[in-house]
């Protein structure tokens, strides 16, 4: 009903759609209708379309909901617990001893609603998620709002919530079956990383993604350490082996890879494979540096990823944005690599590429969910805005970030979250913080 009033016409001082790629609209207005972007015109024009309701947003920015490729959310209640060591330290001793002890239902609804809350705050409207009880977040995800892809946990040793890689797979069939009441969902499969999952394991992940039509999300060359021991154990670099075993592609998504050769690079390419970049949690547990510049230049999709609050210790993809724009200079040893502009499209439309979700989301197009941030501009720390977009990437923090839409609904209205009570979710995360280090203490 293209007639009908627009739910909402929304008058900000600046427009970025990102695609097309490199524009800044000034003066424009975005109208919504039915959660999806039904307008976006020349203010005066815009202004004469009939609207339900209208916003003047002066000296905001507004852009597409950003997309965090890669988490585990539950972990943010990990925040802080074990720092400072290298990833197969802090994995073995310290990581993968507190998950066998602590996590539940309750851990990861929990944990969930914590960093689902952090995100909308800093203005993600999709994010990734893999860890335990899939099933727990996902509901979460549908409670407050936001989109998610929610990837079925597949190891090789017994975890929380499944003891065998049957029970994984049994409880992804389950979380399947109840996609129709969870709109904004969609399923992945996790498989951990190479050194976790086996041949037989990954054989199977891969045969029932295809059957089920979803995508694999991995750890995928995160250290240098992984590629070695994976060389010498079978002669082969990881990426190649999966290259081997059929299980690249366009559905697959490789998290991190910090060490790539000219071999691994023109595998990536050649078999459409997205590359989830994590410049912090790299950064912190000294993995590596991943080489964006080149990647983006051969034709490989980048999208960014904060990885979970337990190795960054934030959900803030706008400043993983920012340090990803900055590594990326440094890495390629060019200034030029990976300006504002394309940073602010991997952290939005390259992320939902790799997720599957760019028909739906990841730039401001009529007919595209009305999945929208607005930032203000306005502050000391902004002025003077010659260019909202390197003000954004460069000089601005999530906490300018006022209002988040997600299908048009507002989740973050004026700075104020509306689908959670803030205060009793601080206290409940607390209460577990203090039961945690009760435990650590008496153990
Ligand atoms: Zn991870």
């Amino acid at each position: 009903m293209s007639d009908a009033p627009l739910d909402l016409l929304l008058l900000p001082r600046w427009i970025v759609p990102v695609e097309p790629a490199g524009v800044v609209l000034e003066h424009h207005a975005l109208g919504i209708r039915d959660g999806r972007i039904a307008l976006i015109a020349p203010r005066e024009a815009a202004l004469r379309e009939p609207a339900r309701q209208t916003r003047e947003l002066p000296d905001t920015v507004l852009i597409p909901g950003l997309v965090n490729a890669h988490g585990h959310a539950a972990m943010s209640l990990f925040r802080g617990f074990a720092d400072d060591l290298p990833l197969m330290t802090w994995l073995q001793q310290h990581i993968w001893p507190l998950e066998a002890r602590w996590v539940s239902e309750a851990f990861v609804r929990d944990g969930t609603a914590l960093a689902a809350a952090e995100q909308v705050r800093g203005g993600v409207t999709s994010f990734s998620d893999m860890y335990f009880f899939p099933e727990v977040a996902a509901q979460v995800a549908h409670e407050q709002g936001v989109r998610a892809q929610v990837c079925i946990p597949i190891i090789d040793f017994p975890v929380p919530g499944a003891k065998t890689r049957a029970d994984a797979i049994a409880a992804g069939r389950a979380l399947r079956e109840a996609l129709p009441g969870l709109p904004r969902v969609r399923l992945a499969f996790g498989p951990h990383a190479p050194y976790t999952v086996g041949a037989d394991s990954l054989q199977e992940t891969m045969a029932l993604a295809r059957e089920w039509d979803i995508r694999i999300q991995m750890h995928v060359h995160e250290t240098a350490h992984e590629v070695e021991e994976a060389v010498s154990l079978h002669g082969e670099r990881p990426l190649a082996r999966l290259a081997r075993a059929g299980a690249l592609g366009p559905h697959f998504q490789a998290v991190h890879v910090t060490q790539v050769n000219d071999e691994d690079m023109a595998t990536l390419a050649a078999t459409g494979t997205h590359v989830l970049h994590c410049p912090e949690s790299n950064l912190k547990l000294a993995s590596g540096f991943c080489p964006v510049e080149r990647l983006w230049q051969a034709g490989v999709n980048v999208a960014v990823g904060t990885d979970g609050a337990a190795s960054n210790n934030d959900l803030d993809l706008l400043g993983e944005t920012r340090t990803a724009a900055l590594l990326a200079k440094a890495v390629a040893g060019s200034a030029t690599a990976l300006d504002a502009h394309r940073a602010l499209r991997m952290a939005t439309l390259n992320g939902a590429r790799a997720l599957g979700l760019d028909a739906l989301t990841g730039s401001l197009e009529v007919g595209k969910a009305a999945d929208l941030v607005g930032v203000d501009l306005s502050g000391l720390a902004q002025q003077p805005v010659y260019d909202p977009v390197s003000q954004l990437i460069y000089a601005t923090g999530r906490e300018c970030i006022r209002h988040v839409w997600v299908d048009g609904r507002a989740l973050l209205a004026d700075g104020e979250l509306t689908q959670v009570d803030e205060a009793a979710l601080i206290a409940t995360v607390r209460d577990w913080g203090m039961r945690m280090r009760l435990g650590a203490s008496g153990a």
